[in-house]
């Protein structure tokens, strides 16, 4: 099976991802996590990419399309995929529909999950991860149980990603708005779209996507 979440950032695309990998075992490919892993290790592609993700651009359909299609020759994603922040571009879209023909598949479902600008902006410049395990937390909605200690590992330390401050949010949100938005359009056209409300809690919305799976199975 491979799926799209589709939806802006905060929408909940690498919650949800997550827990359909844990549940089904199609593999996240999550090109932002791919950046700041490429970052970290300070790889051409990380450098290339580290100023245009800060300030909130995108970074060209070249490199993306190129991290991709390694990320697909690997072995772990015969289950099938959940693109989670891929395809952002109508090229990134065309350049996907071809690199499944190429490998005899096809695109199941692009699940769209809406959420309103300002809750975005509300639910982005509050988030942070355990620096060590990668749990996350938010600073309103999902404070750890003890200040400033980490429930899943003890850990004392914490990170915010460098573009999630308002300013860069409200950035994202208008390029995600000008260059991904189209894409709804275009996948509701091959009519492989489906719709689920992002603003739900997030079991709610694992339930909605289940059905959408559970619909594309009958
Ligand atoms: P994300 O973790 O999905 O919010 O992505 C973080 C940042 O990585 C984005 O703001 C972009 O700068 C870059 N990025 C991630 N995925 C893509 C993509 N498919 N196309 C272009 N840029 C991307």
């Amino acid at each position: 099976m491979n799926l799209i979440l589709l939806g802006p950032p905060g929408a909940g695309k690498g919650t949800q991802s997550k827990i359909l990998e844990e549940k089904h075992g199609y593999k996240q490919l999550s090109t932002g996590d791919m950046l700041r892993a490429a970052i970290s290790a300070g790889s051409d592609v990380g450098l290339k990419a580290k100023a245009i993700m800060d300030r909130g651009d995108l970074v060209s359909d070249d490199v993306i399309l190129g991290i991709v299609a390694e990320r697909l020759g690997k072995p772990d994603v015969s289950n099938g995929v959940v693109f989670d922040g891929f395809p952002r571009t109508p090229a990134q879209a065309d350049a996907l529909d071809k690199m499944l023909e190429g490998r005899g598949q096809k695109l199941d479902a692009v699940i769209e999950m809406k959420v309103d600008d300002e809750v975005l902006v509300k639910r982005i410049s509050g988030r942070f991860t355990c620096a060590k395990c990668g749990k996350g937390y938010h600073d309103e909605f999902a404070k750890p149980t003890a200040a400033g200690v980490c429930d899943a590992c003890g850990s004392l330390e914490f990170s915010r990603r460098p573009d999630d401050n308002e300013k860069t949010v409200r950035d994202r949100l208008q390029v995600y708005n000008k260059q991904t938005a189209p894409l709804v359009d275009y996948y509701h056209k091959k009519g492989n779209l489906h719709v689920v409300d992002g603003m739900a809690d997030i079991a709610l919305v694992t339930v909605a996507i289940e059905n959408v799976l559970k619909g594309l199975k009958a």
